[in-house]
C-alpha cells in the first residue's frame, strides 16, 4: 500500500524582533530575530504523479509563480537532488499567508513541501537534514518546518527554542502593494548611509516577557530594525501602525520586511474588538485575526490500495 497523496501545512510568521547588523560580503545581513509563528497557514498538498507540477490556489494565489521560481517547486527539487527521487509529483498550493507580506509566505509553502514529501516519499529525514535543505532555500524556511516560537540567527535559518508561555493574540493589516525583502534591505542600508552598524542582539527583557506570557509586558518591546525602511518605502505604513496603537493594541509594528502590519492585543476579545475597530477604517488591505504560537505538521495520509 502506498500512499498517493500527502498534505502538510506550514504557518506565516511574525518577527517579535528583528536585529539587522552591518551588510557582509556577499550582500547579506547577520541577523537576530525572535520568529513567532501564527495561525495563517499555507497548505502544500503532493500526489504522485508524471513530472512535476504546481497549481497555486487561495489569497492572491494570482502573484505567486508556479514555475521553477516557486518555492515549493524549488523545495521538492532539492529533494531530489539530495535522495536521487525520480518520482513525479503534481503540488496544490493553497495560499492563507499573505504574498510578499513579510510573513514567510513561500517559506511556509517550501517547508509544508519538504514535511510532506518526507511522508510521501517515506525517506524519513532527521529534521536536523530537513533544517539543512530548507536553509538552502531560503533564511525562513527552517524555521517554517516547525513553527512555535524560536530564536533565529545567522541569516535567520539557525534556530534555538525561546521558552514561551501562553497565546498570543494578533491583529493583521495587509497592504494590497506587496514588498520585496530585498528592496527594504537595500533602503535600510541607504538610509543608515555611514553609520557604524553594531552586531546584532536579541532583547533579553523581551525574552523574560515571553517566558512570562504578558502580553502587557511583551507588547512595547516589540521591535524591527527594518520598520525605517518599511515606512520610507510605503509611508501609509507609519499611519497604520499609529492607528493600532492608539486603537488600544498593546504592541504594533511592521512584520519583517513588511508591508504586513502586525498589532498584539491583551487577549482574545480585545483582539476581535481591535479587529472590528480597524476593519472600519477603511485600510486598503484586509484586517485578519490570528492566534500564536502556531506549529507546522503533516495533515494526512491518503492511501491507495
Ligand atoms: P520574503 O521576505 O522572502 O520576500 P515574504 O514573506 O515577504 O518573503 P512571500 O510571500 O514569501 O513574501 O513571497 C515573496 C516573493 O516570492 C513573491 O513575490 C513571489 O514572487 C515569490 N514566490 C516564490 N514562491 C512562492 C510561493 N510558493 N508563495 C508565494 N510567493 C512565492
Amino acid at each position: 500500500m502506498e500512499p498517493a497523496t500527502v498534505s502538510a501545512r506550514a504557518p506565516g510568521k511574525i518577527n517579535l524582533d528583528l536585529r539587522v547588523g552591518p551588510r557582509g560580503d556577499g550582500g547579506f545581513h547577520e541577523l537576530v530575530t525572535v520568529f513567532h509563528a501564527v495561525n495563517l497557514w499555507e497548505y502544500v498538498e503532493l500526489e504522485l504523479a508524471a513530472g512535476l507540477t504546481c497549481r497555486v490556489d487561495g489569497r492572491q494565489a494570482a502573484a505567486v509563480p508556479t514555475d521553477s521560481s516557486n518555492l515549493a517547486v524549488r523545495a521538492i527539487e532539492e529533494l531530489r537532488a539530495l535522495t536521487g527521487l525520480v518520482e513525479g509529483v503534481a503540488i496544490t498550493i493553497h495560499k492563507g499567508v499573505p504574498v510578499a507580506g513579510g510573513m514567510a509566505g513561500g517559506s511556509a509553502d517550501a517547508a509544508a513541501a519538504l514535511l510532506a514529501a518526507d511522508q510521501l516519499f517515506s525517506l524519513g529525514l532527521p529534521l536536523t537534514e530537513l533544517e539543512r535543505v530548507a536553509a538552502r532555500l531560503g533564511s525562513d524556511v527552517a524555521f517554517c518546518l516547525t513553527g512555535g516560537t524560536a530564536l533565529g540567527t545567522g541569516r535567520g535559518e539557525l534556530l534555538a527554542p525561546v521558552l514561551a508561555t501562553g497565546a498570543l493574540e494578533w491583529v493583521l493589516v495587509t497592504h494590497p502593494e506587496g514588498l520585496s525583502a530585498g528592496s527594504v534591505y537595500a533602503e535600510c542600508d541607504r538610509l543608515r548611509g555611514e553609520r557604524t552598524v553594531p552586531a546584532p542582539q536579541v532583547d533579553p527583557l523581551l525574552l523574560g516577557a515571553l517566558r512570562q506570557g504578558d502580553p502587557a509586558q511583551i507588547g512595547p518591546l516589540l521591535h524591527n530594525d527594518l520598520q525605517p525602511a518599511a515606512f520610507s518605502l510605503l509611508p501609509a505604513l507609519r499611519e497604520t501602525v499609529d492607528i493600532g496603537l492608539s486603537e488600544g493594541a498593546v504592541g504594533g509594528l511592521v512584520s519583517g520586511s513588511g508591508p504586513t502590519c502586525v498589532f498584539l492585543a491583551e487577549d482574545a476579545d480585545d483582539a476581535d474588538d481591535l479587529a472590528n475597530v480597524l476593519a472600519q477604517r477603511g485600510f486598503p488591505g484586509e484586517v485578519l485575526r490570528a492566534t500564536g504560537p502556531a506549529h507546522a505538521g503533516v495533515l494526512g495520509v491518503a492511501d491507495v490500495l
